[in-house]
Parts: structure tokens; C-alpha cells; sequence
């Protein structure tokens, strides 16, 4: 997360901060960082093949490793597996990997265990597998049900893969499904959105909906830089950005985050945890941490990006930064703007890090509420409208740079 330059520098801390426990609850994170192909559009750190046996054994090791920084026997509401492609792992491995955390960590009633897999690696073998290792909700890459589009995109499934993944997990008792869908393709006319959409919010009752975007080096930016495709314009993406949100929530689906639609009751709680501000534990190579502590301060880092390092047992923490209060506090707001659910509420944000939000930021805030961008949950509780969802990032930066 970018965090925007100049806002703590009007802050004024209220108390020194001192080194505490992680405030609860906290989640931990796998990355998992092999994919079988390079999807066009990807440029994520992962490597092609499959996992490595070593793999799971150089994760409990760095989770007994690093398990105290989530304070003494850590309360978790989340564990989630991402990548690269985290079904590729053996069931053996994901099994031993929650066992290990299980064994040492309370995860609380109701706890999600989320795995993120590709059509082609559903399975009735791998269903029924994951199930009896402890995943309670799988995080299903669809991008879209139409193969023209999903052959632009490079992915190495078809839509009908798409749709006998969807069954096998119901049959297998999955309640908890996500589903994934791109938008923004030159393939992808708006009819045919409407049909991913429609099929989607029939098989799952939460879904995250991303705009393709053209990262460097990526062979789709490479065909866009040759003339060879043609990118939709920020107006064509605003209105398919607008499409989406009234097909969803015209089936029932709440907007809960500007990428993110569920039907009440099935909101991610992991992802919630980032939008929240919430400590989680970022274990395997590349993965992120952040840690918050009830004085206020917080700390995050990377691991780094560094395979076979990590498989050797050489596990190593970069980009690592100690934020005081003010930082952590605009870190807060500038993910908390992403929650329009509960938004950021100043009075408990300043209480949790003895610090002041400046007036000039709350007066930014109060005028995008005037615009219609942000509106007020409560007093000095702001959060972005169904208008202002796009412009999220765009709307914290602006506000916490003033
Ligand atoms: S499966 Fe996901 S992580 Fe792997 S290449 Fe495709 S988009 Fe990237």
C-alpha cells in the first residue's frame, strides 16, 4: 500500500509509544509462490512449475519461528493461503501447514481458512482433500466464463472448467466460495460481462471484481505498446466499474469494498483484516506482514522475495519499517477508506494512536463528503459511496497528502 507523503508531518503524537503485545485479532498469511503458466496480464513474483516438497516444513519453520510476534498464544480469525497458486500444493502440504498453526494458535469459532485455486486444480480428489485438511473457503480464479476472453487473458482454463469447478466445490460442501472475475479485456464486450456476472452471482455468494490493468512487462502491455490490442479509456472502465455494481447488487450483493461484493453474511474476513488495520503474519517468500500494537505504533515488513533462500532456510525480512503513531494512524486511514462498511471513525482511530487527525484532513474529508464522494457513517465517521468507490485510493491520497 502506498502510503501518500506529507500527512504525518501535521501530526502531533499524545503520548510516547511503547513496545506492547499485537492487538487481537490477528490473521496469518501463506504465499504460495508457484503458478503452472505466466497468465498474460501477471506480473506477480511466483515461479512456474510446481510447489516444492520442502515447501510446507520451511513454513511451520518460519511460523515457529516467528509465531511470538503475534504476542502469547495468538488468537486468529483468518488463515489465508494466496500466490501464485496455492491449490497446486499437495492437501498433505496444506493439511501440515494448518495443523502446525492450528497447534499454536487459538483460531476462533468460525474462523475462515481460505485457499485460493484454479479451475484446472479442482478436483473430486482435491475437494474432498482440502476439505478433511481444515479449508473452510476456497477463493476460486475464475476472470471469466467466456474463452475468447480467458485465452486473451492466458489462462490455462476454459469456461466450462470454470463451471464443473463451481459444482465439484458445492458438492463437496464448500458454502464458502469466491469467485474471481476480470473486467476491462478488449475481448470483453458488456453483454458478456453481464453473463460472467449473472453466472457468477448465481454459484457464490461473494465475489471480487478487478479492472485488467496493464502492468510493465506483462505480454498483454507488450501487445497494447504494439497497436495490437485495444485498452479500454478510463471513461470505458468507469462505466463497466458502474456496471458491475448495479449487476450485483441488483442479485443481492452488498458492496462491502470498492473490488469486493457479498451477500450479508459472507464478507472475506481476512481481507477485512487489511482494511481494518488489523495485524496479520505474512509467512513464504515475498509475503507481507503488518503488526499493530495497542500503544498505538506499528511495524510491517516483506519477506523477501527469494525462493530458494526461503527453501534453505534462509528466510529474511526486507522493506521492514517501525511506523509511530502518526504513521500508523495514516496508514489507518488510507486503507480504512477502502472499508465502506464501518470507513474510518476519527474518535477511535485518534484513541488508538494517541494521536490527532489535523483539521485540515478532516476538513478535506467533510468536503468530499459535500461532494457526494464520502458520506458520514457517524459523526467523524467517513466512508466512500457507491460514487466514490473508484476514486478510493485517489480520494485518501488527495485527502492525507493536504
Ligand atoms: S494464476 Fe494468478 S498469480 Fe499465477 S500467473 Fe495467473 S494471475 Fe498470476
Amino acid at each position: 500500500m502506498a502510503r501518500p507523503e506529507g500527512f504525518w508531518q501535521g501530526l502531533r503524537p499524545l503520548a510516547p509509544p511503547a513496545r506492547s503485545p499485537v492487538v487481537r485479532p490477528a490473521g496469518v498469511y501463506i504465499h504460495v509462490p508457484w503458478c503452472k503458466h505466466r497468465c498474460a496480464y501477471c506480473d506477480f513474483y511466483f515461479v512456474v512449475g510446481r510447489p516444492d516438497p520442502r515447501f510446507a516444513q520451511a513454513v511451520v519453520d518460519e511460523w515457529r519461528e516467528r509465531r511470538g510476534q503475534l504476542g502469547e498464544a495468538p488468537a486468529l480469525v483468518g488463515l489465508y493461503f494466496g500466490g501464485g497458486t496455492p491449490g497446486l500444493l499437495l492437501p498433505e502440504q496444506v493439511h501440515a501447514i494448518i495443523s502446525a498453526v492450528g497447534r499454536e494458535a487459538a483460531l476462533t469459532p468460525g474462523a475462515e481458512v481460505t485457499l485460493e485455486v484454479n479451475p484446472r486444480d479442482v478436483s473430486p480428489a482435491s475437494v474432498a482433500a482440502w476439505r478433511a485438511a481444515g479449508v473452510t473457503r476456497v477463493s476460486l480464479g475464475v476472470q471469466s466464463f467466456h474463452d475468447a476472453t480467458l485465452k486473451r487473458l492466458g489462462r490455462g482454463h476454459t469456461g466450462a472448467d470454470a463451471r464443473t469447478a463451481v459444482e465439484r466445490l458445492a458438492g463437496a460442501g464448500f458454502r464458502e466460495l469466491s469467485i474471481d472475475l476480470i473486467f476491462g479485456a478488449d475481448t470483453q464486450g458488456a453483454d458478456e460481462l453481464d453473463r460472467d456476472l449473472a453466472l457468477a452471482s448465481s454459484m457464490a455468494d461473494h465475489v471480487s471484481v478487478y479492472c485488467l490493468t496493464y502492468e510493465e512487462g506483462t505480454h498483454l502491455t507488450r501487445l497494447r505498446s504494439r497497436g495490437r490490442l485495444a485498452a479500454l479509456d478510463s471513461d470505458g472502465e468507469a462505466d463497466r466499474y458502474e456496471r458491475v455494481q448495479a449487476r450485483l447488487t441488483a442479485s443481492g450483493f452488498r458492496q462491502y469494498e470498492p473490488s469486493n461484493y457479498a451477500r450479508p453474511g459472507h464478507e472475506a474476513v481476512h481481507n477485512r483484516l487489511y482494511w481494518q488495520g488489523r495485524a496479520y503474519l505474512g509467512l513464504g517468500p515475498g509475503a507481507a506482514s503488518y503488526l499493530r500494537y495497542p500503544d498505538g505504533t506499528a511495524w510491517r515488513g516483506r519477506n523477501a522475495p527469494d525462493l530458494e533462500g526461503y527453501l534453505a532456510g534462509r528466510a529474511h525480512i526486507v522493506d521492514e519499517e517501525h511506523l509511530d503513531g502518526a504513521h500508523a494512524l495514516a496508514d489507518r486511514m488510507f486503507a480504512g477508506l477502502r472499508d465502506m462498511e464501518r470507513g474510518i471513525a476519527l474518535d477511535a482511530l485518534e484513541a488508538e494512536h494517541q494521536v490527532r487527525v489535523p483539521g485540515d484532513v478532516e476538513g478535506a474529508l467533510e468536503q468530499y463528503a459535500r461532494e457526494g464522494l464520502l458520506e458520514r457513517a457517524a459523526p467523524r465517521c467517513f466512508r466512500v459511496t457507491a460514487r466514490g468507490a473508484l476514486l478510493a485510493d485517489r480520494i485518501a491520497s488527495s485527502v492525507l497528502r493536504d
